[in-house]
């Protein structure tokens, strides 16, 4: 399967450029950054401190479509949200690993799942999407006496917060429950903020070093305290993960799938 990688100068975009280079059912078909990156038009090879190897990076989303089978996408949400619309009209697989999308920014890309093919995941590791399950199964369980705090820790320079994984549990847990996330979120608490509400799940960020990424959801009744805990220890987790969902995006209907469908760990 031909794949281009979008951001490829990005923390995960080299990640994925090494691990297409490894696989044998993924060829790199091309490399694009961000029109005025210092890599735009040169060789992908000597750029990431390597012999040359005949694969320019480019700005030019059109060509790198009609290039490939699939894209895969860290960049950033204003990013992903074109990308998914010219690859839907391209029929170009679409894998989006980039977080802190806005309401308005996942309606448009739903509506582009409706015609294109799009894998969608704020994390795409086996570990934290069986967590979500978890956390759901956990949630439904326990009443809402059990107060429910996720806790997340990433390296200094994400820019989004909660982290998009902290958003799926959170979603898990409001489903496990039976209510709208929204309606129930408490994110990073500061001052004098009252007791605590029953039923809120509340969020907290913490930002610093290298974490790749934890998270911990507390369930916090009187007497005992159950958590669920992922560490995620290499970044080449997502990046696998995102090779396999453009792998499985093969030969799909049109949608907009999520790595529970990838895994097979969806109710739906
Ligand atoms: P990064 O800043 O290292 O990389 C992003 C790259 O995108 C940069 O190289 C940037 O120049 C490039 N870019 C920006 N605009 C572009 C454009 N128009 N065309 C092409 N490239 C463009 O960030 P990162 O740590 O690699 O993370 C990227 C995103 O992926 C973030 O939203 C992060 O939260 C998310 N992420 C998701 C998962 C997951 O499993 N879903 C895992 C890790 C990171």
């Amino acid at each position: 399967m031909r794949m281009a990688v979008m951001g490829a100068s990005g923390r995960m975009g080299q990640m994925l450029v090494r691990l297409i280079d490894e696989s044998d059912q993924a060829t790199l078909s091309a490399v694009v950054e961000r029109a005025g990156h210092d890599w735009i038009g040169r060789d992908l090879g000597q750029v990431m401190g390597g012999a040359a190897r005949g694969i320019v990076v480019t700005d030019e989303v059109a060509a790198a479509l009609a290039a490939s089978d699939a894209i895969i996408d860290f960049t950033s949400p204003a990013v992903s949200v074109a990308l998914a619309q010219a690859a839907a009209v391209a029929g170009v697989a679409h894998v989006i690993g980039t977080t802190g999308f806005s309401e308005v920014d996942l309606a448009t890309i739903a509506e582009s799942g409706e015609r294109g093919r799009i894998v969608r995941a704020g994390n795409m590791s086996l570990g934290v999407n069986l967590l979500v399950t978890l956390t759901r199964q956990v949630a439904a369980a326990l009443g809402a006496e059990y107060d429910i705090e996720i806790v997340e820790a990433h390296h200094r320079h994400k820019v989004d917060a909660p982290s998009g994984t902290a958003l799926m549990l959170g979603e898990a847990a409001a489903e496990g429950r039976g209510v709208a996330l929204g309606d129930v979120a408490d994110r990073g608490r500061d001052g004098i903020t009252g007791a605590r509400e029953t039923g809120a799940i509340g969020f907290h960020a913490i930002r610093g070093g290298d974490f790749i990424g934890e998270h911990d959801v507390i369930f916090a009744g009187e007497g005992e305290r159950i958590t669920l805990r992922h560490v995620a220890s290499d970044r080449a987790l997502f990046a696998r993960g995102a090779l396999k969902a453009a792998l499985w995006l093969d030969g799909k209907g049109p949608g907009e799938y999520s790595m529970l469908d990838v895994l097979g760990l969806s109710s739906r």
